[in-house]
């Protein structure tokens, strides 16, 4: 928790033809169930943003929740994904085939909901990257089978079924209007709905008021100079939001919460003290990603290992961007860094 938050009330959400439901998540760092939001448009039928995860439990959760609410869910215009992570865009292959709605997604997440950003594939891939990062080779092969041997129950969308979601569409609804915002960060791809009229912000993992945003490493721009820097890109899309006059957050897990300046200070501050602690320690010595680990994290643990490693990274490519740390020698085989 980084601040204080207000709940506000679901019912309040259904005047405004916004239906939020709850889609339990089987992993602990999503920070609780997903929400999917079904939203009212003016000729009758929904639009769905976000679909939970497909899970058999996720799926019963999202039938049950909507039939309470007598929602249907064949009766859909459009299903918006706002970013590419399954707890986010698991049902949507499947509610598209039952509703023939089409599946909106920015072009930069296209490739996670066709499912062409597993993460065995792209470590295979980017090995090199890996052991440049002074991950050693044998924790490598471990992670690689960690990987693989992850069951692979995921529905992804079919190319067919895909619209592309731009930065600054307009979208109409039965009481409200709202613009797609593309904040890159959490995901390259990931939109937030800002509704400018009730002053909703739909912020699905952007902003959340329990966990921090897990900056993910990401290939989908290159491993070199034009590799997407995860959580600089997200601070710049957090200090913008931060200025918006928002009476309500909506995110994509928990309730809806007002104070979302607080909120984000706090994480603004959360993450000035895991740089200044790097920065401290790269004062001492130059030293590789994986070296930093310990520095943020009392033990290794190798199935969260990756977010671990992208956490490190990620608050390193902010040292980096604020001229704050340098790359010792770019030639050399593992590449370790030093406070400048
Ligand atoms: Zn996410
Ligand atoms: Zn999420």
């Amino acid at each position: 928790m980084y601040g204080a938050t207000v709940d506000l009330n679901d019912a309040s959400l259904h005047a405004l033809g916004i239906h939020r439901l709850e889609i339990p998540v089987p992993f602990l760092e999503a920070g609780g169930p997903a929400n999917v939001y079904v939203i009212e448009d003016a000729d009758g039928r929904n639009t769905l943003f976000d679909t939970g995860i497909g899970t058999s439990d996720g799926l019963a959760a999202l039938r049950g929740q909507a039939s309470e609410w007598g929602l249907d869910l064949r009766n859909l215009s459009r299903i918006i994904v706002s970013h590419g992570h399954l707890d986010h865009f698991g049902n949507a292959q499947l509610l598209s085939e039952e509703s023939g709605a089409p599946v909106f997604v920015h072009d930069a997440d296209v490739d996670k909901v066709l499912g062409e950003a597993r993460f065995g594939t792209l470590l295979r891939k980017h090995q090199g990257y890996f052991l440049r990062l002074g991950v050693p080779a044998d924790t490598l092969a471990l992670m690689q089978a960690g990987a693989d041997r992850s069951g692979n129950t995921v529905r992804y969308v079919e190319r067919a079924r895909l619209r592309a979601l731009h930065d600054g569409d307009a979208l109409h609804f039965r009481h409200f209007d709202a613009v797609v915002k593309h904040l890159p960060g959490h995901t390259p791809g990931l939109v937030c709905l800002w509704a400018e009229e009730p002053r909703f912000f739909f912020a699905d993992d952007h902003v959340l008021a329990r966990v921090s945003p897990n900056p993910v490493l990401d290939f989908c721009q290159g491993e070199g100079a034009s590799k997407f820097r995860a959580l600089s890109r997200y601070l710049d899309g957090a200090r913008w939001v931060r200025d918006l006059e928002v009476h309500a957050i909506l995110p994509g897990h928990g309730p809806a919460f007002t104070g979302h300046r607080e909120l984000l200070d706090g994480l603004f501050e959360f993450y000035g003290r895991r740089q200044g602690k790097l920065h401290a320690r790269l004062a001492e010595s130059p030293a590789s990603i994986f070296e930093l680990l310990p520095t943020l994290y009392l033990r290794r643990d190798l199935p969260r290992l990756v977010l671990m490693l992208s956490e490190v990274l990620a608050n390193v490519e902010v040292l980096e961007d604020q001229g704050r740390v340098a790359v010792v020698d770019p030639g050399a085989e593992i590449v370790r860094y030093a406070a400048r």
